[in-house]
Order: C-alpha cells, then sequence, then structure tokens
C-alpha cells in the first residue's frame, strides 16, 4: 500500500479548529488508499513559550538570559509542545472514523545522536508502525521535531526540526511523497512577509532551496532539504488553509526553465566582529577561527585585510546569538598568548541578504548587478561572499526589506521565467 507524509506546521495546529482542518486533508488521502504518517509541529507560539520558561528557571528572578543551562532537561521541556498536537490530532481524526494513532519520537523510535537541542536523526527504524499499519492504524501521528539520544533521554532537532522529522520519515518509509503543509502556499522568490511581488515558483532544484534555508528562509529547515536531496524524497510544500497547488522541490533536470536568479533570502540575526591589528603571519587564522569552533561559535563569511606592514585586521560573521561565546574565546585566546589585537569590534545591527539560482553558474553579472543596484539605494556593503550559486553581503539591518525589494525588482523576480 503507497505511504504518504503529510506534516504540519506551528499555524496549522494552532488551536483545535486547524487541527481538524488538517485532519480533513488527512482523511482525504487515506479515502484515497494511502497509508499516512502525519508529522505535526507544536501549536504556534508554543515551542518559543517553552524555550523563554527554560530560560527564566535557569537564571532565577531578574537575572539575565543566562548562557548555560542541562541541555537534556531544555529537550524534556521544549519537546513537550509536539506531545501535545500528536495526541489532540489522533483524538481528531478517531472522531471523523479515521484509525489513528499518536506516535511520540522514543516509541517508533526515532534515534538521534546525542546533540542534545541541535541532534540529527541516524535511524529509524519502521518495524515498530509497519506492525501497527499491518493491524489496522490508517494514520501515524508522530510527534515532529524529538528523537531519543544514545543517553536513553528525549533529545530536540533544533527550530524547525519537524520538516526533517517529516523528511526522515518519508525516506525511511519509502513514502510515495512529502507534503509539508504551512502557512504560505509554496516556496516563493522571497518570504513573502517582506515583499507582495514575492512570486510562488512550480519546481525549485534541492540545491537552491538548500541555498535559501542555509541562509534565513526558514519555509523549510535546512537539514530537511539536505536528507530530502540525499534520499531523492519528493518534497512539496503547500498551503493548510487552501488546495492551490505549492512548490516541489526537485532535482535540476526536472525544472525547464528558470531565471538567472531563483530567489533571495535574508536572515536578521546577524553580527559582525573585526580584530583590528593581528599579525599577518602563517598561521593566524588557525589560531583565530580554531578556539571560535571549540566555542561552537557558528562563523560564516570571512575578510581578512592588510592594514598596515605585518598587521592584519580579521572580519568575521556569526548569528547574534554566538557573540557572547565568541568574545570570551577570544579573549581567552589573547590572555593564553595564542595572539595578539589590538581591539575587537562589533556590530551587532547587521543582515545578510543573499541572491540564490544554478543559472548563475552559466552567467556572469550577477554580483555586479546586485552591487550597483545597492549602491543606487544607497546601502553600504560591509562584508560579501560567495558560491558557485549565490552571493551574499552583509548590510545595515534597517536597509534589509528595502534591500530585499529592490533586488527582487532588479532581478525580475515577479515574472516568471
Ligand atoms: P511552519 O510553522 O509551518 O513550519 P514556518 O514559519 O517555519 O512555518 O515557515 C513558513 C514561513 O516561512 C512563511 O510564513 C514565510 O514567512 C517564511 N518564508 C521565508 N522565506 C520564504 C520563501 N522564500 N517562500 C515562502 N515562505 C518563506
Ligand atoms: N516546534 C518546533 C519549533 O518551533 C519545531 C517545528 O515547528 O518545526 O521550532
Ligand atoms: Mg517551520
Amino acid at each position: 500500500m503507497a505511504l504518504l507524509v503529510m506534516k504540519f506546521g506551528g499555524t496549522s495546529v494552532a488551536d483545535l479548529e486547524r487541527i481538524r482542518n488538517a485532519a480533513v486533508k488527512v482523511k482525504r488521502e487515506v479515502e484515497r488508499g494511502y497509508q499516512v504518517v502525519v508529522i505535526v509541529s507544536a501549536m504556534s507560539g508554543e515551542t518559543n513559550r517553552l524555550v523563554g520558561l527554560v530560560g527564566e528557571a535557569a537564571s532565577g528572578a531578574g537575572a539575565q538570559a543566562p548562557s548555560f543551562y542541562d541541555a537534556r532537561e531544555y529537550d524534556a521541556v521544549v519537546a513537550s509542545g509536539e506531545l501535545v498536537t500528536s495526541g489532540l490530532m489522533a483524538i481528531v481524526l478517531q472522531e471523523m472514523g479515521v484509525q489513528a494513532r499518536s506516535w511520540q519520537g522514543w516509541q517508533v523510535p526515532v534515534k538521534t545522536t546525542s546533540a542534545h537541542g541541535a541532534a540529527r536523526i541516524e535511524s529509524i527504524p519502521r518495524a515498530n508502525m509497519d506492525a501497527k499499519f499491518a493491524e489496522d492504524m490508517q494514520v501515524a501521528v508522530v510527534a515532529g521535531f524529538q528523537g531519543l539520544g544514545p543517553d536513553g533521554r528525549v533529545t530536540t532537532l533544533g527550530r524547525g526540526g519537524s520538516d526533517t522529522t517529516a523528511v526522515a520519515f518519508a525516506a525511511a518509509m519509502d513514502a510515495e511523497r512529502c507534503d509539508i503543509y504551512t502557512d504560505v502556499d509554496g516556496i516563493y522568490t522571497t518570504d513573502p512577509r517582506i515583499t507582495n511581488k514575492a512570486r510562488k515558483l512550480e519546481r525549485i532544484a534541492f540545491e537552491e532551496m538548500l541555498e535559501l534555508a542555509s541562509l534565513g528562509a526558514k519555509v523549510l529547515q535546512t537539514r530537511s532539504v539536505e536528507l530530502a536531496m540525499r534520499n531523492k524524497v519528493r518534497l512539496q510544500v503547500l498551503s493548510s488553509f487552501n488546495d492551490e497547488p505549492g512548490t516541489l522541490v526537485c532535482d535540476e533536470d526536472e525544472i525547464m526553465e528558470s531565471n538567472v536568479v531563483t530567489g533571495i533570502a535574508c536572515s536578521r540575526d546577524e553580527a559582525k566582529l573585526t580584530l583590528i591589528s593581528v599579525a599577518d603571519r602563517p598561521g593566524i587564522a588557525a589560531a583565530i577561527f580554531g578556539p571560535l569552533a571549540e566555542a561552537g561559535v557558528i562563523v560564516d563569511m570571512i575578510v581578512q585585510n592588510i592594514s598596515e606592514e605585518g598587521r592584519t585586521d580579521m572580519t568575521f560573521s556569526c548569528p547574534i546569538a554566538d557573540v557572547a561565546k565568541a568574545e570570551k574565546a577570544l579573549e581567552d585566546a589573547k590572555a593564553r598568548g595564542d595572539f595578539n589585537y589590538r581591539e575587537l569590534h562589533k556590530d551587532e545591527d547587521v543582515a545578510k541578504i543573499s541572491v540564490v539560482g544554478i543559472g548563475m553558474r552559466s552567467h556572469a553579472g550577477v554580483a555586479q548587478r546586485m552591487f550597483k543596484n545597492l549602491a543606487d539605494d544607497g546601502v553600504n556593503i560591509k562584508v560579501i561572499t560567495t558560491s558557485e550559486i549565490k552571493v551574499s553581503v552583509l548590510v545595515d539591518r534597517k536597509y534589509m526589506e528595502l534591500a530585499v525589494q529592490s533586488l527582487h525588482d532588479a532581478f525580475d523576480l515577479d515574472r516568471a521565467p
């Protein structure tokens, strides 16, 4: 019997009425003859609320947000949101006459690595679920975002992780398709909240979606795209509120025509740090970025400028959330005498804007057009990085929306290829 995976995000299960609405879509697929694995997120806002509670619990009254808390207990708390929606969805489906059963991560079990808070799925043995499907179960409602670590405790997969649960199930259960139902009816040329000129794409290549996701388009968690690409999962994004056709994420050769630039992503939670005047000698980059990596700082863009004789300035960007860790790692390394610097400049008011498209492989001039357009708008570029299919720039955060809108026009993204 063919199997479908259907994932419903937070806004799609925000209350009982929406859960019922989602259940109608599930029932429809059951009536078409599919076995269905439904993956649910927590009700919208719930995971944020739980994360906030963990912070409050760890900081004590009035203190600043804590820099450390026990990640195993963080997972114990934040995984609970999905438990509620999986049970509620199963009840609602049962009320509609569908044989549904909820599954928590450990019951499957969804086996993950030990990295609490950012675990990766290692395997999903299908025997337990297959046995229940072979009995009388028509729909398995799985709590997304969670798994079971080697320490026997619940783990979570990082924010947005239910997408990854869905794709991992689709791969493990040989699903015909993995449908991601969300609050937009597909993948757009850019976040439709930033410009109403954003255009829905019929198809997008895995590689493009991978770049867009990792550069800030949160419509799919990056890891879910990676998994789908590797396991050849047919991945579709569509609306839980209407029946419009969605967007298919597929191999490049399934796409007939595309613009040079397919989409624009942006990320507002970026910071730029500059070490002023470090020695310009072999090994200096390793000495700086080694301790940052050990401290778990996710370094993104890097630029090195020669400033004066034998000295260099080293600039890098990282998520704002990592700035305190980065500062401490650098100060500790300086105190140990690993390297010296005159000052550490912090700029926490930056955003990253990226244009992405596989067409860039065969077309020159995208970067130049992007830079010219930003210059015409009076937007200063602070750092640049490129890859084969993307150009990213760091700009002052206050220009983020303006820059995205203006680049969307400049690359004619509102027009179909
Ligand atoms: P869910 O709770 O269903 O997982 P998310 O909030 O994680 O939903 O992701 C959907 C949101 O992603 C949309 O509401 C939209 O604002 C945002 N988004 C960002 N970039 C894009 C894009 N290129 N296309 C569609 N949506 C995008
Ligand atoms: N509820 C989790 C989050 O908000 C996982 C998800 O929704 O994908 O990050
Ligand atoms: Mg999401």
